[in-house]
């Protein structure tokens, strides 16, 4: 076989398997009715946006020119003149979420970060990496912020600069998080300093084109927005929009001589192409175009959540928004079908590639009768007689309960310094567990703030993780380890993190976290210790 033979061959099994699984993706936010093939001939030159777009520079293979005119469109469509708009082609909702909060972070230096529970995982992670101090805020339960929590959580820090994350869109319910009301809360308060950022990824390009849109631009009062690229519009590469006004921005720029450019973003070397693919998308398409996707997304949405009633499977979604979330499904509803699971519910969303027909598909899997001998981690209660799986009997925690595992020495007065770090810092416990094993012990507990107290111990020097992640002791052996991968593998786990946190004579204490915990747990049930 030839090299060359090779290659193709390859290549065109990719294009199967994507071409394949594209049909029954529907629990990722992701259009994939987009269509390229007119910026073609680009592939073959090199493009690299570097810099300020709205700066000159040296180097003049790029795209700046188009990116601009991306940014002015979408500043029209979130509430901002365009003539007042600053922004850039991010590689995602991460990069102008870090950038709504760098630029929060250089404006309000001494701000306290503000985000709820429910806020997409790149917030917390943003706000390591920018060392914002932050406090979580509770979620209600369809996701939307919890304005009574922060309420008290601003009055907490009434003294500092109030930076607020608004979710507009959480990744999981859709939930729309009020920007008035927060706004007002600040207000009451008499906070005067306050910059609020809106995570639009999703949600940013289907509110302009409702007719009854909750506030979210800068109309509303937000300071900067981040929204999806590859999302709603769609794009072979990942990408999105930060956008905020001119004037906050001036502060940030530092002129590097070598490429002649301001730099105010956040990478230097940028994608030339994917501002090319968003400006071609919004003219090649139109305003009018983009309404009647929306609306279709909406109007499947819709029909996806009475689909799912008329068959007994409770669901329901937001207002304006695309995401229907459902009791979760059995689980050979999840080998066929891309969906997103958390806790006892599951999620689709109904982009532009999601019809009538795929949600009849999809709602005649779940409730397709099972077969004869359920599989061990079926999360539903077994219709056929059989004992439930083992597992299904002890206690579950609730999915938004976690809790915190604190590796320490077995000695005199260790709770009471636990108890009292927590205390001073305002957090309550829940509840308060130990283990000890000769010098060593474990104490997990459970509190209402569970970021919060694992930054507050994490500071006053206790070894402590949140335990999302499923805690086994293995024996310290070689080996030890590929057999609890192979058990996971055999239970169709994949391990997505694997720590050892802690080292004895005889055994290590792993974290593991995998595909979904609670069947994880299960499996490990029999052979090993879990803590
Ligand atoms: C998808 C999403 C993001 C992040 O997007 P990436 O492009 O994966 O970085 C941020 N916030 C919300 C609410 C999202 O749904």
């Amino acid at each position: 076989m030839t090299v060359q033979h090779d290659i193709e061959i390859r290549l065109a099994e990719l294009l199967e398997i994507l071409k394949d699984e594209e049909q029954r993706q529907v629990g990722y936010p992701t259009n994939q009715t987009f269509d390229y093939s007119p910026l073609i001939p680009f592939l073959s030159h090199s493009l690299n946006n570097v810099g300020d777009p709205f700066h000159q520079t040296n180097y003049r293979a790029n795209t700046h020119q188009f990116e601009r005119e991306v940014i002015r469109h979408f500043a029209q469509l979130t509430g901002l003149d365009p003539d007042d708009a600053w922004g850039y082609v991010t590689s995602g909702g991460t990069e102008g979420n870090m950038y709504g909060l760098y630029l929060a972070r250089e404006l309000h230096p001494e701000g306290m970060l503000y985000f709820s529970e429910e806020a997409h995982y790149s917030i917390l992670k943003n706000a390591r990496v920018l060392n914002m101090p932050h406090t979580t805020v509770k979620r209600q339960a369809d996701g939307e912020i919890d304005y009574d929590d922060l309420r008290d959580m601003l009055a907490v820090h009434r003294d500092r600069p109030a930076v607020v994350l608004a979710t507009i869109g959480t990744t999981m319910r859709g939930a729309v998080d009020d920007i008035p009301t927060i706004r007002e809360i600040i207000d009451d308060l008499g906070i005067a300093e306050h910059y609020i950022h809106a995570d639009a990824a999703l949600s940013g390009m289907i509110l302009p084109y409702v007719a009854d849109p909750q506030p979210f631009g800068f109309d509303a009062g937000i300071a900067s927005i981040s929204i999806s690229g590859h999302k709603l519009i769609g794009a072979p590469l990942p990408c999105g929009i930060v956008l905020t006004r001119n004037h906050l921005v001036e502060t940030l720029g530092r002129a590097v001589e070598l490429v002649g450019v301001n730099d105010t973003t956040l990478s230097g070397s940028r994608n030339g192409l994917t501002p090319l693919m968003l400006w071609y998308a919004i003219h090649r398409h139109g305003e009018d175009a983009w309404s009647e996707t929306v609306r279709g997304m909406l109007d499947t949405a819709e029909y996806a959540v009475q689909k799912f009633n008329e068959h007994g499977i409770n669901a329901w979604r937001h207002r304006n928004s695309p995401t229907v979330v459902f009791d979760r499904p059995p689980q050979e509803v999840f080998d066929r079908w891309q969906i997103a699971p958390e806790g006892d519910v599951a999620h689709i969303i109904t982009m532009p590639h999601v019809d009538f027909h795929t949600i009849d598909l999809l709602v005649d899997d779940c409730i397709r009768p099972r077969p004869e001998s359920p599989p061990e981690h079926d999360l539903q209660p077994a219709e056929t007689g059989l004992p439930a799986p083992e597992w299904e009997t002890e206690p579950i925690h609730a999915a938004t309960m976690q809790r915190i595992v604190i590796m320490a020495e077995n000695r005199v007065g260790i709770i009471a310094q636990i108890a009292g770090a927590l205390a001073k810092n305002g957090v309550n416990l829940n509840s308060i567990a130990t283990e000890t094993e000769g010098q060593h012990g474990v104490v997990i507990i459970t509190t209402d703030r569970t970021d919060h107290a694992l930054a507050i111990l994490n500071q006053a020097g206790f070894k402590a993780v949140s335990d999302e992640a499923v805690l086994v002791q293995l024996p310290d052996h070689p080996g030890a380890l590929a057999n609890l991968a192979g058990e996971l593998k055999d239970a169709g786990l994949n391990i997505r993190t694997f720590h050892i946190i802690e080292r004895r004579d005889e055994f290590a204490t792993a974290a593991v976290t995998t595909d979904d915990q609670q069947r994880a747990k299960a499996a490990l049930a029999s052979g090993y210790t879990i803590i």
